[in-house]
């Protein structure tokens, strides 16, 4: 193995060997089957002046001796530097101990740490590196400390070597390792990272000010104690990457403590957080958490209940895309949902509640996972989600924590696509009030506007797409107003408009203009038929007959009738309408006129 210089190019085709990372420096850590934490052991080989930067692990120890050894005489170490006090850096202190025969050596840590390691009682004396002012001299090569303080401890520091440029980081940039990997490959390796801080960092403010600080050395290497060495094309990325990430989520995770299947849910969560603000539409939210859910357990179909309104209940459902349906609330539901979360618990224990049963008719049992969506301070549940299983397994803690976690957010989602919805019900209400006349239902002069514009646009391309057009009066209004008074006038009027309503198709657009005053607009019948239909609400309006004192009283009404002539302007059509209207009061009313001169 070359001592001398070093060819840049590292070689970790074999890890039970030492392997050399950077001049004289090398990895001397040892793999630990199935550890996620692979505790990474560097050694800085000067002389008599050696140095090992966070010893390890007393598991790992006997192989990480052997390894220096195959460099150097373990004696030629003088500086043991801990980083900070965790025992997968100082568990081998007091092996170390027993083997140091120098006077001279060291450890070298901040005096927070060495508060802590004098009591494993060793014989190797200590130094601060604050009393070195920061630095450690080796003759010729320097070691530059840097306090980064975090969660593990308020005096954790981090080490750069100038000489080679390396930046020994201890916890910050470590990552859980699933499968070892000494050199971080590409951008990838952040997914690895990312969790890591996510569960070690307390908070983002606190990793920022660590990054900031190592962020001005000149490092063309990062070597971690846990996960892969990141190596000068990297390093910008992580330290922007890192300086995003939230972190102090262990503070959410209060029973699991396997990392790897926390991580599995941080980023199922987060994964699901991220499509809370980006997506729009419940639809793809709810189809987001589908497909999460089914990376941890197969589900064939998901189901939301929620309450709307006292005893009506929506139902969304993968199998209908999630559109909402009113339904009535299902029956294993009924007294729980909108009642208090306490009384669930009181039934069922906990909150993800998994059964199987047989449908009727079925042979083989169907089985769910049922989650109540709660906010985490809120008593009572108004939704639910049910998660249909593809087979009949019972499901993982870790499933149970994820779903668990999810409520919260689901919840909103939910109760956000409720106001969603009454918004869109109330806005449809106000747009109704505002094209429907209130008291005859009859649409308004606003929405006449509207609407004729689109069959007159059409009617001014193609001449055949006639438009029709009925002025209608009632006769002597003046007079019901003063005989029966203003409450029975209105009610002819409501009459009256039913009466036009009911002699007309759908597809007309009948009008109330004001008063007793009506419209209505036909398209693409021909003339003929226009008069026809005036003719018949004329008729109609005359035989109304009332009971009380309005009994005798006979009503009509005239009206006017027009073809809209192409490139006429409303106003214009109304007005043809209205003269041919007072012809027709003019001529003794109920009766239609045209302008063939013809009044009926
Ligand atoms: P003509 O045959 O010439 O149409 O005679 P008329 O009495 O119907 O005359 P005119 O159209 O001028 O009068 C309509 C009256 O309708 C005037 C107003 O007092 C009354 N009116 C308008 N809107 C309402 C309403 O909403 N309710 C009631 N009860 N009366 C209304
Ligand atoms: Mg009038
Ligand atoms: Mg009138």
């Amino acid at each position: 193995m070359g001592r001398e210089g070093f060819s840049g190019k590292i070689d970790v085709s074999d890890p039970d060997k030492a392997i050399q990372i950077g001049d004289r420096i090398w990895w001397v850590g040892h793999l630990l089957p199935g550890d996620p934490f692979q505790c990474h052991v560097y050694l800085i080989e000067n002389g008599d002046q050696s140095v090992l930067i966070d010893p390890g692990s007393k598991l790992t120890f006997q192989n990480t001796l052997r390894k220096i050894e195959d460099i150097i005489p373990f004696n030629h170490i003088r500086y043991f530097v801990c980083q900070h006090q965790d025992p997968d850096i100082t568990g081998a202190l007091p092996l170390i101990d027993q083997m140091i025969s120098r006077e001279d050596a060291v450890i070298v840590s901040h005096w927070r740490v060495i508060a802590l390691l004098k009591h494993y009682g060793l014989d190797l004396k200590f130094v601060c590196v604050e009393e070195l002012g920061w630095e450690l001299d080796l003759g010729g090569r320097k070691l530059e400390f840097i306090l980064t303080p975090y969660l593990h401890f308020a005096g954790a520091f981090c080490t750069f070597d100038r000489h080679s440029a390396t930046l020994f980081s201890s916890d910050l940039f470590g990552g859980f390792t699933e499968e070892w990997q000494l050199v971080a490959k590409d951008e990838s390796y952040f997914e690895a990272i990312r969790p890591f801080h996510e569960h070690y960092m307390p908070s983002r403010e606190i990793l920022y000010h660590g990054l900031t600080k190592l962020e001005k050395y000149p490092a063309k290497m990062i070597a971690p104690q846990h996960g892969s060495i990141i190596p000068e094309e990297l390093i910008s990325f992580m330290f922007a990457q890192l300086k995003n990430i939230d972190c102090g989520l262990y503070l959410l995770t209060q029973t699991s403590t396997d990392v790897l299947k926390l991580t599995k849910l941080n980023r199922i969560l987060r994964k699901f957080m991220e499509s809370m603000v980006t997506y729009k539409s419940f639809r793809e939210i709810a189809t987001e958490c589908l497909t999460l859910v089914n990376e941890v357990i197969a589900v064939s179909k998901l189901e939301f209940y929620a309450l709307d309104g006292h005893s009506s209940c929506l139902r969304f459902s993968s199998e209908s895309m999630f559109r909402p349906i009113e339904t009535v609330i299902p029956k294993e539901f009924y007294g729980l949902l909108g009642r208090s979360f306490d009384h669930w618990l009181d039934i069922y224990g906990h909150q993800v509640v998994y059964h199987c049963d047989v449908p009727h008719g079925e042979e083989l049992p169907l089985c769910r996972l049922t989650v109540p969506l709660l906010e985490p301070d809120t008593k009572v549940f108004q939704s639910i989600a049910v998660f249909y299983l593809s087979s009949q397994v019972s499901p993982a803690d870790e499933v149970v924590e994820i779903l668990r976690q999810l409520s919260a957010p689901l919840n909103v989602a939910v109760e956000r696509e409720l106001i969603h919805r009454s918004l869109e019900k109330e806005r449809q209400k106000f747009y109704e009030r505002s094209i429907r006349d209130s008291m005859t239902n009859l649409y308004t002069r606003l929405y006449m506007r509207e609407s004729v514009q689109r069959l007159f646009g059409i009617n001014d391309r193609d001449p055949n797409a006639t438009v029709g057009l009925i002025s209608l009066d009632i006769d002597h209004f003046k007079r019901v107003n003063d005989t029966f008074g203003h409450r029975a006038g209105d009610e002819v009027i409501r009459e009256v408009a039913g009466t036009i309503l009911q002699e007309t198709r759908e597809s007309d657009i009948q009008v109330r203009l004001g008063g007793e005053e009506f419209a209505v607009f036909i398209a693409s019948e021909p003339f003929e038929k226009i008069k026809a239909i005036a003719e018949r609400i004329r008729a109609a309006v005359a035989a109304i007959s009332f009971k009380g004192s309005m009994e005798n009283y006979s009503f009509s009404l005239s009206a006017g009738v027009i073809i809209r002539q192409q490139n006429e302007d409303l106003n214009d059509a109304l007005q043809r309408a209205d003269t041919l209207l007072y012809q027709a009061k003019h001529r003794g009313r109920n009766r239609v006129c045209t302008e063939l001169k013809e009044c009926g």
